[in-house]
């Protein structure tokens, strides 16, 4: 009997979790990066159960994207400084061996420098790749991608890894990443879960609204 009524109780936890995780999301993708900061500011719990949940989201997929840009950097240079955006675990930082500027709301690990990414404390034109996987949260999108302008170097490279069902259309994001001061040099669009976009600095951001620049929420299912 104790034992039904302990998994019964196991079940309702897991719902409750599955809830706020989905709340949390949503949260996040429908705010701008300011708003994501102040809520893990003011509830660091908040931000641990998130990442349980999006761990749990991450494995149901064939291929977790951050292995994809591990792969891209061990093609490439070590000596490429890189900054991290919206780092998570930290998975790409130790992967490789590059040296990797990692950023985050919250620090799941040692290497994190707590910030919002849209203010990154670093010099402007101090790095050579910029990272976002599966990090373009904040409706603030053309303040965030101006922040990875303003850190790149010019001809650095911007990685972009992003839920393939977020862009409403891919042709128009990629026109408002030029005025942002981005050449597309490839995009991966086969898989049906996430697009891999890389981008070169051409220089800086043309100010005014890039039309264009949206994406949807990434908003999972009640399971
Ligand atoms: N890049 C990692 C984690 C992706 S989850 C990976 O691929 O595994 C998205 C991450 O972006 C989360 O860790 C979340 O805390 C972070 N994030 C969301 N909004 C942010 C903001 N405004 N500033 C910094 N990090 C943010």
């Amino acid at each position: 009997r104790s034992g039904r009524s302990a998994a019964l109780r196991a079940r309702m936890e897991e719902r409750l979790l599955g809830a706020r995780f989905r709340y949390l999301n949503q949260q996040l993708y429908t705010g701008s990066s300011q708003d994501a900061a102040q809520l893990f500011r003011s509830d660091p719990a908040a931000f641990h159960l998130y990442h349980r949940g999006f761990e749990r989201q991450v494995r149901r997929w064939p291929e977790r994207p951050v292995q994809r840009i591990v792969r891209y950097l061990r093609r490439r240079p070590a000596s490429l400084v890189v900054a991290d955006f919206g780092c998570g675990d930290c998975t790409l930082a130790a992967s490789v061996r590059n040296q990797v500027h990692c950023f985050d709301l919250v620090p799941l690990s040692p290497r994190v420098t707590v910030c919002d990414m849209a203010k990154v404390p670093l010099a402007a034109e101090s790095v050579d790749v910029a990272v976002f996987c599966l990090a373009l949260m904040g409706t603030n999108l053309q303040e965030i991608l101006g922040e990875a302008n303003r850190v790149l170097r010019l001809g650095g490279t911007l990685m972009v890894a992003e839920v393939a069902s977020r862009f409403e259309d891919i042709r128009a994001f990629l026109k408002a990443m030029t005025q942002l001061g981005f050449r597309t040099v490839s995009k991966d669009l086969s898989s049906s879960y996430f697009y891999l976009l890389e981008f070169a600095k051409t220089g800086p951001a043309r100010s005014g609204p890039a039309a264009g620049l949206r994406l949807r929420p990434c908003l999972y299912k009640r399971r």
